[in-house]
Parts: C-alpha cells; sequence; structure tokens
C-alpha cells in the first residue's frame, strides 16, 4: 500500500519555496526544476503540485484536469529544452523495489546526449 503522504518531504519544501531550486516550468498542475545531483547532460525532474506520492497514487485518485496537466507538463519541458529533436529518457521511480528516494511523484528527464542502453 502507497505510505500516506509526507508533507515535509524535499519536493514538497521545494514547491512551498521553502527550499530554493532552479526553475524549468511551471503552470498551475505541475513544477519542473533541475535535478540537484545531474545524471546526465540534461536531467530535470517534473512534479505534480497535488499532494502524490507514487504513479499509483496519482492515477488513482487525480482528476483527470491535474493527470492532464501533470503530463502535458513533462512535453513542455521536453520542448523547452530543445529534446524532441534529439531524443530524450522519461523515468519514474516508484516505491521500495523502484528505489524511490523522494516520496512526491516526480518524473525524471534526461537527455542532452545518447544515453545509451536503459540499465534496469
Ligand atoms: P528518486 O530516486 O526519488 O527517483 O530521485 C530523487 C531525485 O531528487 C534524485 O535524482 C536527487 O538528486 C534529487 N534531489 C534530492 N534532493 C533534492 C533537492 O533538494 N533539490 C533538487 N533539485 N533535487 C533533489
Amino acid at each position: 500500500a502507497t505510505k500516506p503522504y509526507d508533507d515535509e518531504n524535499i519536493f514538497a519544501k521545494i514547491l512551498r519555496g521553502e527550499i530554493p531550486s532552479t526553475k524549468v516550468y511551471e503552470d498551475d498542475w505541475a513544477y519542473a526544476f533541475e535535478d540537484i545531483n545531474p545524471q546526465a547532460e540534461i536531467h530535470t525532474l517534473v512534479i505534480p503540485k497535488g499532494r502524490y506520492v507514487s504513479w499509483d497514487d496519482f492515477s488513482a485518485k487525480a482528476s483527470d484536469e491535474e493527470i492532464g496537466g501533470f503530463v502535458r507538463a513533462v512535453g513542455e519541458v521536453a520542448r523547452a529544452k530543445g529534446l524532441v529533436e534529439p531524443g530524450y529518457r522519461l523515468l519514474a521511480n516508484i516505491g521500495g523495489h523502484g528505489h524511490q528516494e523522494v516520496p512526491h511523484l516526480h518524473v525524471h528527464i534526461f537527455g542532452g546526449h545518447p544515453l545509451g542502453p536503459m540499465l534496469v
């Protein structure tokens, strides 16, 4: 079962402006910012503004408007970063087996160079 949402998680603090972040994109539904420990030339995180731990939590509880807004925001960031033509990678780590470290749903966007094969 998904854990209850923790309002003190790092991304909640980033959304509240309590921890600084480098903003890439923001709208009513989503916030995108640069990963503090980039694993590729471009490594941006996109999060829904709502209080959701995981993909399953989000898809079960969020409105169609929130879900649509979040999905659209991921595409907006890809376009803004010039990733559409060269290509890029989306990744979401979920829960224990997924090695999710921050318990607020986020999608990683990687790009800027050829990424090689996915390593599980
Ligand atoms: P996860 O393993 O949960 O999918 O990834 C969490 C990501 O959040 C990691 O890539 C990590 O570098 C990033 N991260 C953790 N703390 C912070 C922070 O305070 N600011 C930013 N911008 N990124 C963070």
